[in-house]
C-alpha cells in the first residue's frame, strides 16, 4: 500500500444531496430553492469571513532548534482569538495537523500572537522537510477566517548543499566528490532490493550527506553520540556523516544498508501494530548492502567454529550492546535472510513482510509463510550451515497481535517525534493533543508503545558502523 505524506485538509462540506421526493415537485420551484439555498450559503460565507489583513505572517527558522510563529494584526481588527494550525509533511498513518490557540497581545504594531514550536524538546525533522502554518481567526461574534496557508522548507544552511538525483532519489552533499559515488550505491542497493527481494521504492527518498558524523549529528537533536547515520523513515530522508576518505568503503554500504530499512519499512508500512524481527530487519539490510564484507564472513565463521551463533529467538528484539556479540548478531542476521532468500525466494520474502505488517508475531508470520517457526527456522538454517542440532526450550506463547504496542513501529527513531505533540502549549493553555499512533484502540498501550518504540530504535535503527 502506498502513504503519501498525510495533512490536514480544508474541511469539505458534502454536495446537496437532492431530496428523495424531487421528482415530484415542479421544476421551477426546486430550481428556485436550490437557488436561495445557494444564495443563503454565499451570504452566511461572506459574513463568516471578514477580511482580515495582518500586517505579518511569518515562521521564523532557528534550525533544528525552534520555529517562531509570528501574526501581528492592526489595532483596529475585530479578531478576538487567533489558533495557529501547523503541520510538516510525511508519512504517517494518522497524522493532523497541530491546533495551537495562541494570546493576543497589545503591541506597538497592534495586536500580535507570537508562539514558538520548540523542536529542541522532542526532535526534530530533517532537513528538507517543508512546514506549512496557517491562522484560525475568530471575531467576538464567532466569525471565522483562516489566513492563507504558507509553507516553507527546513534546510541546514551552514553548508553549500550540491545535489544529484536518480530514480527517485535525490543526494545532497558538500564535502569532497562523493555525491555521484554514493548516488551510485544507492541505485545499485535499490536494484538488489528489487531483483532479489522483489521490494520496489515508493516515495522519493532524499540523502543528506554530511561531511562527518559531527556535522550530521549538529543537524538532529538527541542523536546518539556514535551515530554516523540516521533515518526518518516518515520523511523518507537519510542522513549520513562520510567523510571523503570513508565514501568508497563505509559510505557505499551505508548508503544502501540505511536505504533498505527505509524501503522495506515503505514496502511493509503498519498501521496495524506490526513489526519486524531485528534480526529479519538488520539481516535484509545487510543483504542489500551486497556481498558480505571480511567482517561479516570473519563473524560467521568465527561463530560457526565456536558454535556460539545465538539463538535466533534472541534476535528478534534487540541486538546485544557489546560491539563483538553485535557483530556476531548481524552477521548471523545476514546469513539467516540470505538463507531464506536463496531457498525460497523473493515471493515468501514478501509475504513474510506484509504478513508481519498485518500484525502477525515473527511466529505466526513465519509458519504462515513458510511453515516454521522461529525455532524451526534456525533448526533448518543450522542445519544448512551444518551446525548440530540446538536444544529449544518451549516456545513461549505468542503475544496477539492486538497487544502489541504501536507507535510508528516500523518507524525510525528520528521519525517518532511528531511536531504537534513536541510543542510547547502556551501558558494556560494546551494545545490539542496530537499523539501519533498507528492503529486505533491504542492509547491503554501508549506508554508501552513508547517504551518499546524506544527499545525497538536503540536495538535496531540506529546503528555505528
Ligand atoms: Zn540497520
Amino acid at each position: 500500500m502506498m502513504y503519501n505524506g498525510s495533512r490536514a485538509t480544508a474541511v469539505t462540506r458534502p454536495a446537496h444531496r437532492e431530496p428523495m421526493n424531487a421528482r415530484w415537485l415542479p421544476h421551477f420551484f426546486l430550481k428556485l430553492g436550490l437557488a436561495g439555498s445557494l444564495l443563503l450559503c454565499l451570504t452566511a460565507v461572506a459574513a463568516a469571513q471578514t477580511a482580515v489583513s495582518p500586517l505579518r505572517n511569518e515562521a521564523l527558522v532557528n534550525y533544528p532548534n525552534d520555529v517562531r510563529f509570528v501574526l501581528e494584526l492592526p489595532a483596529d481588527t475585530a479578531v478576538t482569538r487567533a489558533t495557529l494550525r501547523y503541520d510538516v509533511d510525511k508519512t504517517a498513518c494518522l497524522d493532523a495537523a497541530a491546533q495551537v490557540p495562541v494570546e493576543l497581545t497589545a503591541t506597538d504594531a497592534g495586536l500580535t500572537a507570537d508562539w514558538t514550536w520548540v523542536m529542541s524538546r522532542s526532535g526534530n525533522p530533517p532537513p528538507g522537510t517543508t512546514l506549512w502554518w496557517e491562522w484560525a481567526l475568530t471575531d467576538a461574534a464567532g466569525n471565522e477566517t483562516t489566513t492563507p496557508r504558507q509553507s516553507l522548507t527546513f534546510s541546514d544552511d551552514r553548508f553549500d548543499w550540491q545535489t544529484v538525483a536518480a530514480d527517485g532519489m535525490t543526494l545532497h552533499w558538500y564535502r569532497g566528490d562523493v555525491g555521484p559515488l554514493l548516488l551510485e550505491a544507492a541505485t545499485a542497493g535499490l536494484a538488489r532490493l528489487e531483483d532479489d527481494m522483489g521490494i520496489q521504492l515508493q516515495n522519493d527518498v532524499q540523502f543528506y550527506i554530511y561531511g562527518s558524523a559531527a556535522d550530521m549529528r549538529d543537524a538532529v537533536l538527541y542523536v546518539q553520540d556514535w551515530a554516523g547515520g540516521v533515518a526518518f523513515d516518515e520523511y523518507n530522508t537519510i542522513l549520513i556523516g562520510v567523510t571523503p576518505d570513508s565514501a568508497a568503503d563505509w559510505g557505499r554500504s551505508t548508503v544502501r544498508h540505511e536505504l533498505a530499512h527505509l524501503v522495506t519499512g515503505q514496502f511493509a508500512r503498519s498501521c496495524v501494530g506490526g513489526y519486524r524481527p531485528t534480526w529479519l530487519e538488520e539481516g535484509l539490510a545487510m543483504y542489500a548492502e551486497g556481498e558480505p564484507t571480511g567482517d561479516i564472513l570473519d563473524a560467521l565463521n568465527q561463530a560457526q567454529a565456536d558454535n556460539s551463533f545465538a539463538p535466533l529467538r534472541s534476535l528478534n528484539g534487540s541486538f546485544p550492546a557489546h560491539s563483538e556479540a553485535a557483530g556476531s548478531a548481524y552477521a548471523q542476521s545476514y546469513s539467516v535472510v540470505d538463507y531464506l532468500l536463496t531457498t525460497y525466494g523473493r515471493v515468501p520474502m514478501q509475504e513474510l513482510l506484509l504478513a508481519l505488517a498485518a500484525g502477525r508475531s515473527a511466529d505466526q508470520a513465519l509458519q504462515q509463510v513458510y511453515g516454521l517457526n522461529v525455532d524451526g527456522l534456525e533448526a533448518a538454517w543450522r542445519a544448512a550451515m551444518g551446525l548440530p542440532e540446538r536444544p529449544y526450550p518451549p516456545t513461549p506463547t505468542p503475544i496477539s497481535a492486538a497487544a502489541v504496542p504501536t507507535i510508528a513501529p516500523m518507524g525510525r527513531p528520528a521519525s517518532l517525534p511528531t511536531p504537534a505533540a513536541a510543542a510547547a502549549p502556551p501558558p494556560d493553555q494546551p494545545a490539542a493533543p496530537r499523539i501519533e499512533i498507528c492503529g486505533l484502540g491504542m492509547i491503554p498501550v501508549l506508554l508501552l508503545g513508547v517504551l518499546g518504540a524506544q527499545s525497538w530504535q536503540i536495538g535496531q535503527r540506529r546503528r555505528a558502523k
